[in-house]
């Protein structure tokens, strides 16, 4: 019996080495370097296959003989060969929600907050809390060490959005050769990640989202940054996306993903040109992450998210309703 994870082939080969070329263009000033051997093959099962190539890139870091990885890099790897777990939502869920939720009917979800007691855990209740739409909201639950829902929040999206004037299709124009990549965290948060973008052709959501605030400020076209989730049936994932004011609408728009979900053949180039706006599968929350993170006894946790559509989209005055689990 061969194993596959050992031999990966021609074609593979060819898009890693060519992705790993482009990826030793991040300083690694920005990577972590926080993902073991062990880890990886556990997390990144197609990531793995490749370790050899990363390491023989400099992608690596010994300390205290430990040889550590930076996770986006592994991730990257996955993405770019369509494999693995990271990379399903966004070639596969997405652009497949995409498709199904079309106008003019407004698109329903719901959404369910996942999370779990940290270690090493503690006396007394969990009390887990998260904004939802209309103020700060509360659920105590049962201590449990396992993931577990703590909220199902019902969302509407408009599946119809004003067409972009020339003047924002302009901007959108010149982000027509970077490639979508995820890009570790300092480098937005540290460094300077417009000018990366700018000087490498390679950004992530973070990093493109800045770059079209920056160039609408600089053009007068008003954009703004936007943080929520992206609604990628079975699951939701946290997401940034810059947004176009048109006649009093701020309408989501996603260039960078949607050229990617075309070259992935996920989607239609006829059909979704990178001025079309998903904004019919985007939940906007908040300009900031931390804004909406889910807290646990007052501190920010992990939390996963999943996401269903539903038929009936609810009608509250708002568009957007919610109820907590247990209440
Ligand atoms: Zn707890």
């Amino acid at each position: 019996m061969t194993d596959e994870r050992a031999k990966p082939g021609a074609a593979d080969e060819h898009i890693v080495e060519e992705l790993l070329t482009r990826l030793t263009s991040v300083p690694n000033d920005a990577r972590s370097f926080d993902v073991t051997v062990e880890e990886a093959s556990r997390l990144y099962p197609v990531g793995v296959r490749f370790l050899d190539r990363v390491r023989a890139r400099g992608l690596c870091e010994e300390q205290e003989g430990t040889e550590l990885f930076e996770r986006t890099d592994l991730i990257n790897v996955e993405l770019f060969l369509g494999r693995g777990a990271a990379t399903m939502s966004l070639r596969r869920f997405w652009p497949a929600t995409l498709k199904r939720v079309q106008a003019p009917a407004p698109a329903g979800y719901l959404v369910e907050f996942r999370a779990a007691c940290p270690d090493p855990g503690h006396p007394g209740d969990c009390e887990y809390s998260l904004v939802l739409p209309g103020g700060r909201q509360q659920v105590r639950v049962e201590r449990s060490a396992s993931e577990r829902p703590i909220a199902h929040v019902r969302v509407e999206c408009p599946t119809e959005w004003p067409d972009l004037p020339e003047s924002a299709r302009e901007i959108i124009d010149e982000l027509c050769g970077v490639t979508f990549v995820r890009l570790p965290w300092k480098l937005g948060h540290v460094l300077d990640d417009i000018a990366f973008v700018r000087r490498t052709g390679l950004g992530d959501c973070e990093a493109a989202t800045k770059l079209l605030v920056k160039c609408g400020a600089e053009r007068g076209v008003p954009i703004r940054q936007s943080f929520g989730l992206m609604l990628a049936p079975p699951f939701a994932l946290k997401h940034y996306w810059p947004e176009v004011l048109v006649d009093d609408v701020w309408v989501p728009i996603e260039p960078l993903l949607m050229k990617a979900m075309v070259e992935w053949r996920a989607l239609d180039p006829a059909q979704w040109a990178p001025y079309r706006s998903p904004g019919a599968a985007l939940w906007r929350r908040a300009v900031e992450w931390w804004d909406v993170s889910v807290r646990h006894n007052g501190k920010v946790v992990e939390a996963s998210y999943r996401a269903e559509v539903v038929p009936d989209p609810s009608c509250g005055p708002s568009g957007q309703t919610h109820r907590l689990v247990g209440q």
